[in-house]
């Protein structure tokens, strides 16, 4: 994605805020990026067209291109889509001894998962854990849970011959009462698709059990077809969570942004190998750095953002210290105020700034007022902003008539700007900006 996007990226070199066709030509490769990894055709789409809503407009950072500013708006988003509700790793297991069921197709990894988070609790919240094989179709997979049981030192359920799924998890459930165990994990049998049968046993088991957690054990390369065993089981069996194995692989790991968009799941955990360890909370932001391959990218938007804002805030400091305080420092000041929730909240947080907070209250001030503000400051020409003395009754006239406001309106913030720029001047003079340095911490 890196390279096809910089092709498109080179073109958008223009300053200031991001035009709806910048963000449309930047996103038409992000879509197609999406599905090279995996995620559905209707998510990608979605996806896409809430990012343009949100995208278009933003003003872009002027030490990043417009392009690199999408990425990480688009990167961002898919943070908020991956990201579930509560925390990604925690299980509802209060209430001893918990059922926690575990579904999925054949081979997905459900009974390897069962074994890592019976050795998880374990290991990491001192729980007792009882584990029990419910597939009856392949007696070795009772055999390989056993097997594992004993390497990870976990209790697994004998092994009875001839006992039906919902008999073993009946017995399960008894055995990890009267066993005095915390949880109890309930590894059901798979099927290379789903049938009827299947979803049939693994319903009747639910209601047997009646499970605090369902998980469902999808294999993160299959990519599509794994959000159509997720919609399936959700509605036939009900699903608390998703576990996505083989993240280790080569694989993007689109699955996880459909399943995320489609069935509004928590994604859990994620596999990452075959060991009893390869098991980790699922993290959005490493998911989404690999779903877009652009890591790297959105640091760096991230760091130049961040740096951009303190020789800002460094920049101005040193001004005001002077006493200088001019079209320039006021409109920065409003845009700050703005994006700080706003004059009331900003003046509330500075020292001194009391009194002021309150008669900007009293006097009905909005942020509507700021934005007013700010476009008759756009529409002085640089020296104009730099040396508001200057102003003329004329020149007045063009600069409302360019905001689209009244003369009246300009005069105020020429008055706000005297003003403030007096104060600023006070407070220079108190200690060399002494002050003025820890009003802005
Ligand atoms: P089940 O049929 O759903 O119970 O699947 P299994 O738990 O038996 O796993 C099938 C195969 O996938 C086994 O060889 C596992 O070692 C392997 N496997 C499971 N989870 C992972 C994973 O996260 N990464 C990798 N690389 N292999 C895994
Ligand atoms: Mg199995």
């Amino acid at each position: 994605l890196s390279e096809r996007l910089g092709g498109v990226f080179d073109r958008l070199t223009k300053q200031g805020a991001l035009s709806e066709e910048d963000v449309a030509t930047a996103l038409r490769e992000v879509r197609v990026a999406l599905l090279e990894a995996d995620v559905s055709l209707p998510v990608a789409r979605d996806f896409v067209k809430a990012v343009q809503e949100k995208a278009t407009g933003q003003a872009v950072t002027k030490s990043v291109t417009p392009g690199q500013q999408v990425v990480k708006i688009v990167h961002d988003a898919l943070i908020d889509v991956l990201k579930g509700e509560g925390e990604p790793g925690a299980l509802k297991i209060d209430n001893p001894p918990a059922p926690i069921l575990m579904v999925g197709l054949q081979g997905s990894g459900k009974t390897t998962t069962t074994a890592k988070l019976a050795k998880r609790l374990t290991d990491r919240e001192g729980k007792r854990v009882l584990m029990a094989s419910l597939d009856v179709n392949r007696p070795a997979a009772m055999e390989q849970l056993a097997i594992l049981g004993t390497q990870i030192g976990v209790d697994t359920l004998p092994i009875v011959k001839g006992e039906d799924p919902v008999a073993i998890a009946k017995r399960a459930k008894t055995q990890a009462g009267l066993g005095g165990y915390d949880v109890y994990m309930l590894d059901t049998a798979g099927r290379l698709h789903i049938d009827q049968e299947l979803i049939a046993q693994a319903a009747a088991v639910r209601d047997v059990a009646n499970p605090r957690e369902t998980l469902l054990v999808v294999d993160g390369l299959t990519g599509q077809d794994a959000v159509n065993v997720a919609t399936e089981f959700d509605d036939k069996i009900g699903v608390s969570g998703v576990v996505l194995t083989r993240m280790d692989g080569d694989g993007r790991g689109g699955a996880a942004l459909s399943m995320r968009a489609v069935t509004g799941k928590p994604i859990k955990f994620v596999g990452l190998g075959e060991k009893m360890d390869a098991i980790e909370t699922f993290e959005p932001e490493r998911i989404a750095g690999r779903i877009l391959g652009m890591g790297d990218i959105v640091a760096l938007v991230e760091k130049a953002q961040e740096t951009l804002e303190l020789e800002q805030s460094e920049r101005m400091m040193k001004r005001m210290a002077k006493g200088q305080f001019n079209m320039n420092d006021l409109k920065m000041q409003l845009e700050q105020m703005l994006k700080m929730g706003g004059m009331e909240g900003m003046m509330g947080m500075m020292p001194g700034m009391g009194k002021m907070a309150k008669q900007v209250q009293e006097a009905g001030f909005d942020d509507s007022i700021l934005k007013r503000q700010i476009a008759l400051i756009q529409s002085m020409t640089k020296k104009e902003r730099a040396n508001p003395q200057i102003l003329q009754a004329s020149r007045k006239k063009r600069i409302a008539a360019g905001a689209g406001l009244e003369v009246s309106e300009l005069n105020k913030l020429l008055k706000m700007q005297r003003q403030m720029g007096d104060m600023m001047k006070k407070m220079g003079r108190m200690g060399k900006g002494g002050m003025l340095k820890q009003a802005m911490k």
